[in-house]
Order: C-alpha cells, then structure tokens, then sequence
C-alpha cells in the first residue's frame, strides 16, 4: 500500500536556549574536574532525558540540600535559580556549589532587589509553584513581593506605595501584555524592567510557532510537562489558529494514528528539549508515511553564556 505523505514545518528557532546548554555543561564539567557523585538541587532543566543522561554520568539529582548524604561533595543549583535561603545553607553547612542559575534569571533576581532597596512593593507576574518563581521571590522579604498569575489576580491586586513589577522569563508574551496592561491602568507609576523580563528564548520560540500554526492541522511540542516554556507553546499554537495542539514527552507512545490522519503537522520543542527527541519524533513518523519537512526559520540566536569561573 502507498505510504501517505505528510509535509512537517519545522519551527526555527527550537529546543535548547543558552541558560539551558550552559546549565547542562556546568554539570558535566563539574563531573570532569571534581569526579563523581556531583549533586543537583532540582531537575537542573525540566527534561527527562537530560536528567537521565547526567546521572547516568555520575550526577546524583536532590530536591533539598538537607537530602544530600555526603555534604564534602558538590552541589550545583538548577538553571531556574534559588531563593536566597539556598545558598545561605551551603554556607551554613560548608558545602561547595555552583550556580547555574541561568544568567537571565538572575537579572530578574537583581531587578526584584533593587526595586526592593527603593521601597518598592514588588508584582511578581509568573506561575504559583514553579522554582523559578519560587526563587525569585525568595530575593527579597516575603511581605515585599505578592504573584500575580492572571488577569484576574492582576484586577484584585490591592497596593498601596511605589509599585514594581517583575516577571517570570518564560511566559506567554502575550498573555503577559494583558496583565501588564492592566497593571498600568491600576498603577499608573508602575515600574516596570529596562527590557523586557521574558527571556529571548522564550520570545523567539512563540514567534516561530505563531508563523507555523496557523498553516497545520496538527501541532506538536516536544518537551516535558513540568516544563514552563513547552507548555507557553502549545497555547500559543492553539492561539494562533491550531487548536489541534499537544505536548509530547516521549514518556509515552506517539499518537501515530492521529498523526497519519494529517497531512501538514507542525513541529518545534521547549527550550529544555534535546534536538535528538525532534529527530526522533521524526524518524518514527517516517516508518508510517512520506515525510516532507520544510523548516520555518523566523530568527536566527547567537546567545551564548560564560560558565562560571571555577569551572574553566
Ligand atoms: S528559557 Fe530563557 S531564562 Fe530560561 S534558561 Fe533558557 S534563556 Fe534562560
């Protein structure tokens, strides 16, 4: 029986960002110059895959530092960032770390406490629970900092003062400019970053989907479902005109029959997604149809980050 042909467009830029290639290398360097186990506080970037390779290296993964059985080892923060409390307890407790909080995350982090030291009142916009949420508002008091998730909480947002805002850096863009909007309506004087907090990455990522969604009848994104970033996409996918959108894993098997029912799939994959899950979510369709691909590049990155001294 002839195979069906399915055309792939392919979103350019895709997959990994620099605070994630910059993360993943402070591990493996960490390993090369100190040895086996390193420790980890954190999924050191929200992908599976990538944890498994790095312990399959010698990386022991934690989700407190209290959870570490040998303290004489290293210990290396996640690239989403710490509250200040972490650090506080390496020192505490004499252990060695390496941040590898990525270097636009920290941005926002000295953002926070400067508005603070001017006795600023801090929003920050970004989702309950998340770590980098978590350390970002852990860079300053408690009482200083309130989250805003939604246009709804940014309604009922009750400040009295000099008002900032700061943001989570992989946000919907859009979705942001809404509540941003309405920040401003409330807080006339509102403070808000220099440039803008959401990162590159995430940016250039949702712009390439947006050019590609509303020419396929299915969209897919490959990445973890912890992963912020990954998740952005498949919205923006659906609001840009392919509601037939998913997020893809690879924890579980490909929905290959729906995928052969299409004939123009659309492709990209989270900031913290291996290029080899693009290639291999490829080479499986290719098993069932003829697969075309036409890669859509909307911008080209150049974004790299230093590693952190100790390491070179
Ligand atoms: S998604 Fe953006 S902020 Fe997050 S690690 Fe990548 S470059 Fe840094």
């Amino acid at each position: 029986m002839k195979k069906k042909e399915i055309k792939i467009l392919l979103a350019e830029p895709r997959g990994f960002c620099a605070g994630v290639v910059r993360a993943i290398e402070i591990v493996e360097k960490a390993l090369k110059k100190y040895g086996s186990p390193v420790y980890v506080r954190h999924e050191i970037v929200h992908n599976k895959h990538v944890v498994e390779d790095l312990k399959q290296k010698g990386a022991i993964f934690v989700e407190e530092l209290d959870d570490i059985k040998d303290n004489t080892r290293p210990v290396i923060f996640s690239a989403h960032g710490v509250p200040k409390k972490v650090p506080e307890e390496a020192e505490n407790k004499k252990m060695f770390y390496v941040d590898a909080t990525c270097p636009l995350v920290t941005k926002v982090h000295r953002e926070a406490e400067r508005h603070n030291k001017n006795g600023y009142k801090i929003i920050l916009i970004g989702h309950k629970g998340h770590p980098e949420v978590i350390g970002t508002m852990g860079q300053i008091p408690e009482k200083n900092i309130i989250l805003v998730e939604n246009i709804e909480d940014a309604n009922n947002v009750n400040l009295s003062g000099p008002v900032a805002y700061v943001t989570q850096t992989t946000l919907s863009v859009d979705d942001t400019k809404d509540i941003i909007d309405i920040l401003k309506k409330k807080f006339p004087d509102i403070r808000g970053p220099i440039k803008e907090d959401i990162c590159y990455a995430t940016t250039n990522r949702q712009e390439a989907v947006k050019k590609i969604a509303p020419l396929c009848d299915m969209f897919f994104v490959i990445g973890s479902r912890n992963s912020s970033n990954s998740k952005r996409l498949v919205e923006v996918a659906k609001k840009a005109g392919c509601i037939n959108a998913e997020l893809i894993n690879f924890e579980e098997k490909l929905p290959i029959e729906k995928i052969i029912n299409y004939e123009k799939v659309g492709l990209t994959s989270g900031a913290s997604a291996p290029e080899k899950l693009v290639q291999d979510f490829i080479s499986e369709i290719k098993k069932y149809a003829n697969v075309n691909i036409e890669e859509f590049v909307s911008t080209n990155e150049n974004v790299t980050f230093k590693l952190p001294a100790i390491l070179n």
